[in-house]
């Protein structure tokens, strides 16, 4: 990932991870690995890129976005539009969305 990603990387971590209950205080990292590797370490390029494009500032329209760009080439998601880890809460990107949102649009206010 680019370098000009870190301060999105930091700025989710920080408003995101640090809250997350997959996330290792003492070794400060996500705990999880292998096929439940979240969205959000593994996309973060896309989301930002996601969240830049919607002109309507509305959290449905992020969402659809969303899962029209990462959702779709995310392995998890089956076919037909559905999605397990989401369906049970197991997805961190799903499950924080709008509070990654926001740590993107603060990190963007804060360049202009
Ligand atoms: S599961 Fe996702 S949101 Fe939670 S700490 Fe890991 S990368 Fe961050
Ligand atoms: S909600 Fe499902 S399809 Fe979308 S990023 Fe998370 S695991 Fe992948």
């Amino acid at each position: 990932m680019p370098d000009d990603y870190k301060r999105y990387r930091d700025a989710v971590r920080k408003k995101v991870c640090e809250h997350c209950i997959d996330y290792d205080h003492e070794n400060a990292h996500c705990t999880l690995t292998g096929d439940k590797h979240c969205g959000v370490e593994l996309y973060l390029e896309n989301i930002v890129k996601v969240v830049q494009s919607v002109k309507a500032k509305e959290l449905a329209e992020y969402v659809k976005l969303l899962r029209e760009t990462v959702c779709h080439d995310c392995k998890n998601q089956e076919p037909d539009g559905s999605c397990q880890l989401r369906s049970e809460s197991e997805c961190g990107l799903d499950r924080y969305f709008e509070l990654i949102v926001e740590a993107i649009e603060e990190v963007d206010k804060s360049k202009s």
